[in-house]
């Protein structure tokens, strides 16, 4: 039996199929490479080129392989390019999604872990965020996973697929080794933001907005290590194999750090000055987001090892040093 990767060859699909090789599971990545890369896929595991939404090439991937639970990670997340294009989102993440459990359903297989986000809670009553808190997006990147989170919902209703939807925070980090690493194009993520400035690649690092409701007066923000990340989804694939009913986990470290800390934490760990401007706030940005992740401890028995984001940025740091180019594949 086999575990289904979707969107392996992405930053935290590629984390994750690391692990459960290193886990000695037989692994099998499905990624169109719309933003993954080939080179990030571990190769022990068996790759197939190819679209979610193609039900004909999906379900040759499921005559062809034993697939014991799938684990979604193909989506599109990057949040302004989902205000400027809704339907991109929507067809990509929602209709990949049905497409999937129509093909799950006709092959059997019974379990799913998806990648959801805090983007589904929108604008958080209070911190920190509880998964029984409202959702209630404000962008259709964050619609579009909640969408997918009910739609879930309703195929467990009528099939008994059961689900594990893991809603992550802010992931950061890498593999220490630094091997494989986070390679997004354009990068919209603050950690690799801030490490492309102490690289040279940027000139500054801009902060959007010093007049927060915040001890500093920047944006509070919750960071998750991406193997703690890929480690709660190993637990939550125990957990449905073990036969427990479908349920929703925040994935936070339930500490929230400034954009002025991160800087400072950079600025230590690299040795760069790393300059920084105050730049307008962007529309749209919560003060603080950070989750209260103990349900997954108790539940599933998760227990981060990355605490500290000095450790964080130090494995993101030595990805950006063995790979300053990432992983150089663009066209
Ligand atoms: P990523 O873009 O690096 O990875 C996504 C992968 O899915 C890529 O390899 C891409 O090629 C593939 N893909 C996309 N659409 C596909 C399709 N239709 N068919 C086949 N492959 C497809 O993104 P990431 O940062 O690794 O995020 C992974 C997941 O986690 C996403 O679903 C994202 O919404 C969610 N998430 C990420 C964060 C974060 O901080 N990075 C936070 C919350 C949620």
């Amino acid at each position: 039996m086999s575990i289904l990767v979707l969107g392996g060859a992405g930053y935290i699909g590629s984390h994750m199929v690391d692990r459960l090789v290193e886990n000695g599971a037989s692994v099998i990545v499905v990624d169109n490479l719309v933003t993954g890369h080939r080179a990030a896929i571990n190769p022990a595991a068996k790759f197939y080129q190819g679209d979610v939404r193609n039900a004909t090439f999906l379900n040759k991937v499921f005559d062809q392989e034993t697939i014991s639970a799938v684990v979604h990670f193909a989506a599109f997340s990057i949040v302004p390019e989902s205000m400027a294009k809704p339907l991109k989102y929507f067809d990509n993440n929602t209709g990949g999604m049905i497409t999937l459990l129509e093909v799950m359903q006709a092959h059997d297989v019974k379990q799913i872990v998806f990648s959801s986000t805090a983007a589904t809670y929108g604008t958080p009553e209070r911190i920190p965020i509880k998964e029984t808190d409202p959702q209630v997006p404000i962008n259709p990147y964050g619609a579009s996973k909640l969408m997918m989170e009910h739609i879930m919902h309703w195929a467990d209703v009528a099939y008994g697929i059961k689900f594990v939807a893991l809603r992550y925070f802010n992931v950061a980090g890498a593999k220490p080794d630094g091997s494989i690493g986070e390679d997004h194009g354009p990068e919209t993520h603050l950690v690799p933001i801030i490490l492309q400035v102490a690289q040279g690649k940027r000139d500054e690092l801009k902060l959007f907005g010093d007049d927060y409701q915040t001890p500093d007066g920047t944006n509070v923000r919750d960071y998750v290590h991406v193997l703690d990340l890929a480690d709660a989804h190993i637990l939550a694939l125990k957990y449905l194999a073990a036969g427990n009913d479908s349920n929703a986990f925040n994935l936070g470290s339930s500490t929230g750090f400034s954009n002025r800390q991160m800087l400072a934490a950079a600025r230590e760990v690299t040795g760069q000055p790393i300059p920084a401007v105050i730049a307008p706030r962007r529309p749209g940005d919560p003060d603080s987001l950070v989750a209260a992740s103990d349900k997954a401890r108790q539940v599933l028995g998760w227990q981060p090892k990355y605490d500290d984001v000095n450790d964080i940025i130090k494995t993101a740091w030595a990805w950006t040093q063995k790979h300053p180019n990432g992983y150089d594949d663009r066209q």
